[in-house]
């Protein structure tokens, strides 16, 4: 017999709603007045009448201050319950199985993102998120494959950020698929490393090509030197196993600066550009690479 998905209580998981622009946004007011559980039924609902779509927030070189491309991050605009976070809605999706239609939609929209950026830089890479749960779906692989072949998107120009939230239950499937997607070119990405099962041993057996320092360790690590070593080591192991890293969380130049210092490849953060509608990202990113005025952040790595 198959469980059904437990409903998520708005109430408690307030924090996790995640919101662009920072303060208290109507679509939060709107989130808490109408707060009161959301069910699987009603997620299918609001996916089935395109109510979900993906954001896009910049990831770049710290070195050179150069955008190296973007990850996709899904939002939920519900007329009933406002902007609802993908903190509250992917474990949901997860457990009533629609995670498999929200991320081959996140997938569709992340390859004509793809598309529409490699005609100014061959180079840029769009990350997508993939529940590592879904590693074991017997579909996915060929699914990629031929969203890939369909939408004319070099394999390179995709990167899997695999997001592991409960056990994997079938390794040795999970192992295979991402190995035949690194095959093809596509990146590979460890997200949230350090928190939750994303482990030492998940490092050594599969094929990663990028390791994602979660943004806890990040977000604290000038004052904390706790978290200043999870950081370095994080680095160390990343080159180690000839893996870039990745830091997300990345809110001042301060951080940056040292992150660079330290080696740390490639950064991510609300500092650098909060998560963007495709149209906003494009306005961003012209701006960014244009030489006046130079973007503050990069003002020093230029130097
Ligand atoms: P993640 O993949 O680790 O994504 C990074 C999260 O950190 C994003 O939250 C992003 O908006 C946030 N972030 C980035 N820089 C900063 C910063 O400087 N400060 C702060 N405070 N936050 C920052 P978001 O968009 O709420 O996504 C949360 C998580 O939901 C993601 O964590 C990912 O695990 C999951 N998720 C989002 N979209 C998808 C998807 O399409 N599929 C799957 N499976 N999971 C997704
Ligand atoms: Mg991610
Ligand atoms: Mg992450
Ligand atoms: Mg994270």
């Amino acid at each position: 017999a198959v469980s059904l998905p437990k409903p998520i209580d708005l109430r408690s998981l307030r924090e996790a709603l995640t919101f662009e622009g920072g303060g208290r946004s109507t679509a939060q007011h709107r989130a808490e007045k109408n707060a009161r559980l959301i069910t699987a039924e009603e997620l299918s609902q609001g996916l089935a009448a395109d109510e979900l779509y993906p954001v896009f927030q910049p990831k770049v070189n710290l070195r050179s201050g150069q955008v190296v491309g973007c990850e996709a991050l899904a939002r939920w605009d519900s007329p009933t319950f406002g902007a609802v976070g993908p903190d509250v809605f992917i474990p949901l999706a997860e457990q009533s199985g629609a995670i498999k239609l929200i991320t081959l939609r996140m997938l569709r929209e992340s390859m004509s993102m793809a598309r529409r950026f490699l005609d100014r830089d061959p180079s840029f890479v769009v990350a997508a998120n993939l529940s590592a749960m879904l590693l074991t779906d017997t579909t996915i692989l060929q699914q990629i494959e031929q969203m890939l072949d369909e939408t004319g998107v070099p394999a390179r120009s995709l990167m899997i950020e695999v997001t592991e939230s409960t056990a994997m239950s079938d390794v040795d499937r999970a192992m295979d698929v991402l190995l035949r997607l690194r095959i093809k070119g596509v990146g590979i990405s460890m997200d949230d490393f350090g928190t939750g099962y994303s482990s030492l041993s998940a490092l050594a057996r599969m094929p990663f090509s990028e390791l994602k320092i979660d943004r806890s360790f990040v977000k604290d690590c000038l004052v904390d030197p706790d978290m200043w070593k999870v950081v370095a080591a994080s680095v160390a192991i990343a080159h180690q196993y000839k893996m870039k890293a990745v830091a997300e969380g990345i809110e001042d130049a301060e951080t940056w600066w040292a992150l660079e210092e330290l080696g740390c490849d490639i950064g991510q953060g609300y500092g650098i550009s909060r998560p963007l509608k495709l149209d906003a990202f494009e306005s961003w990113y012209q701006a960014w690479n244009a030489d006046t005025p130079v973007p503050v952040l990069t003002r020093r790595v230029h130097a």
